[in-house]
């Protein structure tokens, strides 16, 4: 099967509109995309996910408090009234600045007058990328999803073991690095996730003392201490 993208200007050979291809539909495609609003111009949004997911609360899907449809939006509904833009499906997997195309992973390829490229960053694993698999990051729906699935787990487990040591370290959570979203995170795993315990399974897990869950913190950069702290005042932390 052969893909095609036309062009916006397909067709027209007089009056052709300037066109803007915008590799990206995070934060930062969004809002490029949404400042030519009133350009006369024609926009063409790409992405590898056709919704534009809102990063800073992909912790709440992680530890359960929120579905992933509560935290992504369908692009083509957020630019359902922006008539110069349209979106495409695709991973550009490579650039042509002489012949102005970028190509996509299918094979299709796509002009542009302008070009903006934007396309987020990835989770560095210090090279040590074995570790993704036992370590997964935070920055996509899968990835948030994957992490729930491993905490309901340890959950699960936990349940069925008699030995309060083993259980404790089932329920023990740590987490890389004390940005704005690791202290967020540590306090769900404290308050949230022994409450919904409670409410639903693992009666045993969240009702035996010795293994209410805790979070532990690890950074070692200067704002560990920080987050810590911040997270301590709350008085959920338990940060090692
Ligand atoms: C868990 C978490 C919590 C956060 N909390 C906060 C917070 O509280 N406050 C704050 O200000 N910031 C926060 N951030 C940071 C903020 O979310 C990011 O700075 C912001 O999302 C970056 O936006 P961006 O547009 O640069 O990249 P992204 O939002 O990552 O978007 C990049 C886009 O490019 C697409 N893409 C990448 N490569 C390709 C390709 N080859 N082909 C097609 N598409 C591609 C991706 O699919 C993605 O949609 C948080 C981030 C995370 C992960």
């Amino acid at each position: 099967m052969e893909l095609t993208t036309p062009s916006p200007n397909a067709g027209k050979s007089e009056n052709k509109r300037w066109h803007v291809v915008i590799v990206n539909s995070g934060f930062g495609g969004l809002r490029a995309a949404q400042a030519f609003k009133s350009a006369p111009a024609d926009v063409t949004l790409i992405d590898r996910r056709n919704y534009h997911l809102f990063q800073p609360l992909l912790y709440q899907v992680a530890t359960g408090s929120l579905s992933p449809g509560e935290i992504a939006a369908p692009l083509r509904s957020v630019f359902s009234r922006q008539k110069n833009t349209r979106v495409l499906l695709g991973e550009v997997v490579d650039l042509d600045p002489v012949t102005k195309r970028v190509m996509l992973a299918d094979g299709a390829s796509i002009e542009y007058d302008s070009l903006i490229v934007a396309a987020g960053s990835q989770t560095f694993y210090y090279g040590h990328d074995a570790w993704r698999e036992w370590a997964p990051g935070m920055k996509s729906i899968e990835e948030a999803t994957n992490i729930r699935h491993k905490i309901l787990y340890a959950f699960e487990v936990a349940e069925r073991l008699s030995d309060p040591v083993q259980r404790r370290a089932w329920l023990t959570f740590v987490i890389v690095g004390a940005g704005a979203t690791a202290p967020d995170a540590q306090e769900r795993f404290s308050l949230d996730t022994p409450r919904r315990s409670r409410n639903h399974s693992a009666r045993r897990c969240a009702a035996g003392t010795p293994a209410v869950p805790g979070g532990s913190l690890k950074e070692g950069g200067p704002f560990a201490c920080a987050a810590r702290c911040r997270s301590e005042e709350r008085g959920h932390g338990q940060g090692h």
